[in-house]
């Protein structure tokens, strides 16, 4: 059974310290066929307030040396996860256009300029569900501008965080939002973009996967193939973890294959 981790975090990302080698020493033993390096690209509105850049040309190089080097233990995907912005594909485009992914994850991690991980998103909105609401539709606006993207991040993102503001937030009222995530699941479909299933949530205390159970479900049943696993790790102990249970999951909801990306074609593998 294939076996491989599509979204890792390394020391180019700003919130990662991982060395590259001791990820692809934990990848080999844990007898992975393949591993996705997918650092954090977030720019801001003003390049001096870019939350995380690297050096795409050195980080490539890097990758690829890694690639020749385990070549014969490892498959080394070079991947980048894009924190998206509609009024920031300007600043985006030249990094989506470069030539060295094999993979690329857009995410939301901002709605309206503001992280979502800061109190202020949370105090602009009266009601859990407004921001919730708000996350989707900036999910919607982002997919009519970026056709770049391999796969849409954890699509139910915003439910990690309340800033202590609204204690309901990792609730989703999918009844309320149907319509809204019917949309985007649709026109991820129509633009050959495909979904994640994440595992970080059940980590970070959401105790969940990103999406949840009945986006996925939905996302299978409009017609949607292109799923790829990941762990969203930021050091090396957390590859690959509780992939036992995405996978039973995706076996549960009627899936018989996943997905992993190679020069940004994808590929689908027995699950
Ligand atoms: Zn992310
Ligand atoms: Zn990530």
């Amino acid at each position: 059974m294939y076996k491989g981790d599509s979204h890792v975090h390394s020391k180019f990302s700003a919130d990662s310290r991982e060395e590259l080698e001791n990820i692809f020493e934990r990848a080999v033993e844990l007898g992975l066929d393949e591993i996705t390096i997918t650092d954090h690209m977030d720019f801001a509105d003003d390049e001096k307030d870019d939350l995380f850049v690297f050096d795409v040309e050195e980080y490539c190089r890097t990758l690829y040396a890694y690639r020749q080097k385990y070549k014969n233990k490892l498959n080394i995907k070079v991947g980048v996860e894009v924190g998206i912005q509609p009024h920031l594909y300007g600043r985006y485009e030249p990094i989506l256009k470069a030539g060295c992914w094999d993979f690329i994850i857009g995410s939301s991690h901002s709605v309206d300029h503001i992280d979502v991980g800061h109190n202020e998103i949370y105090l602009k909105y009266k009601t859990k569900d407004e921001v919730h609401r708000r996350y989707f539709e900036t999910i919607l606006e982002n997919l009519d501008i970026y056709d770049d993207i391999s796969v849409y991040g954890h699509l139910d993102f915003i439910r990690r965080y309340g800033g202590g503001v609204h204690k309901d937030h990792k609730i989703i009222d999918l009844e309320l939002h149907k319509d809204l995530i019917d949309k985007i699941l649709k026109k991820l479909i129509e633009k050959n973009i495909g979904i994640e299933l994440n595992t970080s949530g059940i980590r970070y205390g959401v105790n969940d996967f990103h999406p949840c159970r009945e986006i996925v479900l939905r996302y299978k049943e409009l017609g949607g193939k292109i799923i790829t696993i990941g762990s969203d790790a930021h050091k090396a102990e957390d590859i690959a973890k509780d992939f036992d249970k995405a996978k039973k999951l995706l076996k549960d909801l009627g899936f018989k294959q996943f997905c992993t990306f190679t020069n940004r074609k994808v590929e689908f593998k027995e699950l």
